[in-house]
């Protein structure tokens, strides 16, 4: 029995308009009762459940204030505030952007199913034929819902008439993400893949064939990929190749092929662990080649830049977004910690795109990483000022408190202190976790220095400062 999990599994695949009367719903592999609730409704390819099915079958505490028509869902660590009509949602004082607004349906108020799933710590698995939701309380000892294995749905087969799509579709592993960061690609699969790698040259290429292997359904969220099931990330900041390329390359048997465009032939790599996680690394050069990141006897640092792609984040009073300032802090980062001899380092974003919540803590707790820093910018009323470091486990504390001197000290604002709050990226990870708010774009002073190479490059250092205390490392 594989205990994977899909990492890109709490995002449900567009389809198109189709009437969402026949939708089921199943908590833990049973259904749940929606016709005495109020309609399910599918709004742009979103699932909308009415709020009474929130509080009578999924039994969170839901709050309806109906002056600001604020629905505030609620449980244990976990505080949602929705309101109608607004596509911006806040978790635990975050705001996050919404795909779909709540509506106000002749008297019920509908919500996202897929957020308010996702933020509950539910999973959430969508069967594309079957139109129906599987929502999986974590630690419930239903595994995947339908007992089957067939709840990833039929992924990539969308457009074609049910009766077309081959038996062995659930028998496929779910490429969930492909990704190139710190000169290595790493692909998440949800099943053991035997992946075949050779060469090609003029020009030169790497090949990575994945046989028995399908793009998730929730693939293309954050990730690009065209109707015909290709797509590319352009890798231009790397000297060793311009570009990996994906697609659907064969249907018998399924197999997704990646090809890293190389700038000349370069030695590689391939490790596979059957833990979730292929990379193809290109770091061949090192002292001690031929390992994962952090199995080199290095300690292995995650930097996650907050937000990203459809996720934009706060939005500053100059109408700047979070995800852009967070990303621009953790690419110089990077650039420092490339550096350090001592330090590896995976990204969970190097670019415009949205990891959700779930892939972010999957990467650092698949490669066992010595320490988590999420990078954030924070927003709030207009004289709220400084930075802030939050942390949820208490073996966090120690990193939280190094962590937030050199953020204080190298950002210049004030200290508005180490705090503890429940956060996912910072609750559900298995090593020292922080995530750091550097300042307040919802206030002029904060926000006129957020964006400068100077304010972003002082940061950098500091957490570089920061990170290397922590870890021991001169
Ligand atoms: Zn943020």
């Amino acid at each position: 029995m594989f205990l994977f999990f899909a990492m890109f599994m709490f995002v449900f695949p567009q389809w198109g308009q189709a009437a969402a009367g026949g939708t089921s719903i199943y908590l833990d592999g049973k259904a749940l009762e929606l016709s005495k609730n109020g309609q399910v409704q599918n709004v742009n390819g979103n699932v909308m459940i009415p709020i009474r099915v929130v509080v009578e079958e999924l039994g969170f505490d839901v709050d309806w204030e109906k002056e600001t028509r604020t629905i505030t869902i609620q449980q244990s660590n976990t505080e949602l505030k929705l309101v109608v009509g607004q596509s911006t949602a806040m978790v635990n004082g975050t705001k996050i952007k919404l795909a779909v607004a709540p509506k106000l349906i002749s008297d019920t108020t509908i919500v996202p199913l897929r957020f308010v799933g996702e933020q509950m710590g539910l999973k959430v698995n969508w069967n594309n034929e079957e139109k129906s939701a599987y929502l999986i309380t974590p630690n419930s000892g239903s595994g995947n819902g339908t007992g089957s294995g067939e709840n990833e749905g039929s992924g990539g087969n969308e457009g074609q008439e049910p009766g077309q799509v081959p038996d062995t579709s659930a028998n496929l592993a779910n490429v969930g993400g492909i990704s190139f960061s710190d000169n290595r690609l790493m692909i998440a699969v949800d099943k053991n893949v035997k992946p075949s790698i050779f060469t090609m040259s003029g020009p030169d290429r790497i090949v990575i064939d994945l046989p028995n292997t399908k793009f998730a359904d929730s693939f293309s969220n954050g990730q690009m990929l065209d109707p015909t099931l290709n797509g590319y990330i352009d890798v231009t900041e790397y000297p060793d190749l311009s570009k990996v390329r994906y697609a659907l390359f064969s249907d018998k048997p399924s197999t997704i092929r990646i090809v890293l465009d190389m700038n000349y032939a370069k030695e590689y790599e391939l490790i596979n662990n059957n833990d979730g996680l292929i990379i193809v690394n290109l770091n061949t050069d090192a002292s001690t080649p031929g390992t994962a990141p952090g199995g080199n006897g290095k300690k292995l640092v995650v930097i996650d830049a907050g937000h990203g792609g459809s996720d934009p984040g706060a939005i500053s009073v100059t109408k700047k977004k979070e995800k852009d300032f967070n990303l621009a802090v953790v690419l110089k980062v990077q650039e420092l910690l490339k550096q350090e001899s001592d330090i590896d380092f995976v990204l969970t974003r190097s670019s415009d795109t949205y990891p959700t919540l779930q892939d972010r803590v999957k990467i650092a707790n698949d490669l066992k990483a010595d320490m988590f820093i999420s990078v954030h910018a924070n927003a709030g009323s207009a004289t709220a000022s400084g930075v802030e470091t939050y942390y949820t486990r208490a073996d966090s504390l120690p990193l939280a408190k190094v962590m937030h001197k050199y953020l204080v000290e190298s950002s210049g604002l004030s200290d508005r202190s180490v705090r503890s709050k429940s956060l996912h990226v910072t609750r559900e990870t298995k090593m020292p976790a922080v995530l750091l708010e550097c300042g307040y774009l919802s206030n002029k002073n904060d926000n006129a220095k957020l964006y400068t190479e100077d304010f972003q490059n002082r940061v950098a250092e500091g957490i570089v400062k920061g990170i290397k205390e922590y870890l021991g490392v001169n």
